[in-house]
């Protein structure tokens, strides 16, 4: 257990974060309840940040990986014993705790969920914190009583992560959904995932006004800014939008007129701290409203050594799907 792994940590370097492969021994690990051995971690708009050094990590050494896939080592906790295939989404990884870029990790027992039997650990992965993101988006819009009747379902960013997910779970559950995206190069790929048209930004801009022709029953949202004020102007009346993601802006210039005129809902979406019921309700769902046959062309594995470069490709908004990373 002397042995040596790698791991991929965000340390300071010249008043900068910077990430370097290190090798890292058990005694590096924080000392938490549960070893596990990690088989697949993944990419998230998240991880693009930090492993940029954009100043995700609030604490230094950091090991990056919101996301991890493997089997528990040793447990201190009743609840695991060696052997339990295991995942973690969140929970402050890569911000305050080390996260799954390591083929070895420390972890609470009480962020870990079981591996839901229908999945792999790679089929896990390939959701990812993205992927279970969608899903809280989806219960979100199903809670403000969104069905599949009441009219077509937009999905912004639709090409990344989150949306690629989304598109395949909503159409999956019978709505009518359209694509957002700004790249030409990725229409027929979200037409295979079920997005019954796929639209420009430009035209998700709609007039541009803060209250403008209704068209959307609801919407998933991984843009925020002018995109997301677009499409609170365009709910159709008692309409929602599931609002989780940044990719385009923090900000949101939009006005109250939506909300008081026609009585929509602005869902905020978060995964990091989500109750655990939450994320076994959302995983549970995942398991029957995700087509596993979709996940071939929704993902890449790529080795851990190629993170530096996929995380300026994710920030860049050029990464279409999802990746695996491979720790080992
Ligand atoms: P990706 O980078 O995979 O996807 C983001 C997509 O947004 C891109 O593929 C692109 O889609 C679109 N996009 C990128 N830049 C811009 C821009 N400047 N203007 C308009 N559209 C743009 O990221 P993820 O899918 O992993 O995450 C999506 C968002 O959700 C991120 O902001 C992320 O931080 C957030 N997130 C939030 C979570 C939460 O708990 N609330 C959890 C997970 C993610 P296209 O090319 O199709 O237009």
């Amino acid at each position: 257990m002397t042995d040596s792994f790698r791991a991929l940590v965000i340390e300071e370097h010249d008043g900068k974060q910077r990430a370097n492969f290190k090798n890292l021994t058990i005694a590096d690990l924080p000392d938490e309840d549960v070893l596990v051995e990690i088989s697949y971690s993944t990419l998230n708009y998240k991880d693009g940040l930090a492993v940029s050094g954009k100043g995700i990590a609030r604490r230094l050494p950091m090991v990056g990986g919101i996301d991890l896939a493997g089997t528990v080592l040793e447990s201190k906790s009743a609840e695991f014993k060696p052997g339990d295939k295991v995942i973690v989404n969140g929970y402050g990884l890569s911000e305050l705790h080390w996260g799954g870029y390591s083929q070895k990790q420390k972890l609470k027992s009480e962020w870990l969920i079981k591996l839901p039997d229908s999945f792999s650990m790679q089929d896990a992965m390939a959701i990812g914190t993205a992927g279970y993101t969608s899903m809280l988006c989806v219960l979100a819009l199903e809670k403000a009583g969104i069905t599949p009747d009441k009219g077509e379902i937009l999905v912004t960013g639709a090409a990344g992560g989150v949306g690629s997910v989304a598109i395949a779970i909503l159409s999956k559950l019978g709505y009518r959904v359209i694509a957002s995206s700004g790249r030409e190069e990725t229409h027929e790929y979200l037409k295979k995932l079920g997005a019954a048209e796929v639209i420009s930004r430009e035209e998700t801009m709609g007039k541009g006004r803060p209250f403008d022709k209704e068209r959307w029953a609801g919407a998933v949202d991984c843009v925020g800014s002018k995109i997301l004020a677009a499409v609170i102007a365009q709910l159709n009346y008692g309409g929602a939008v599931a609002a989780c993601g940044l990719a385009g802006g923090n900000d949101l210039p939009t006005s109250v007129l939506p909300f008081i005129l026609r009585g929509v809902s602005l869902l905020g979406v978060d995964s990091v701290m989500a109750p655990r019921e939450k994320r076994i309700e959302a995983w549970s769902r995942l398991a029957t409203d995700l087509d596993k046959s979709l996940f071939a062309d929704m993902t890449r594995v790529e080795p851990m050594s190629n993170l530096p470069t996929l995380a300026g490709e994710i920030l860049k908004g050029q990464i279409k799907g999802r990746v695996v990373i491979d720790v080992n």
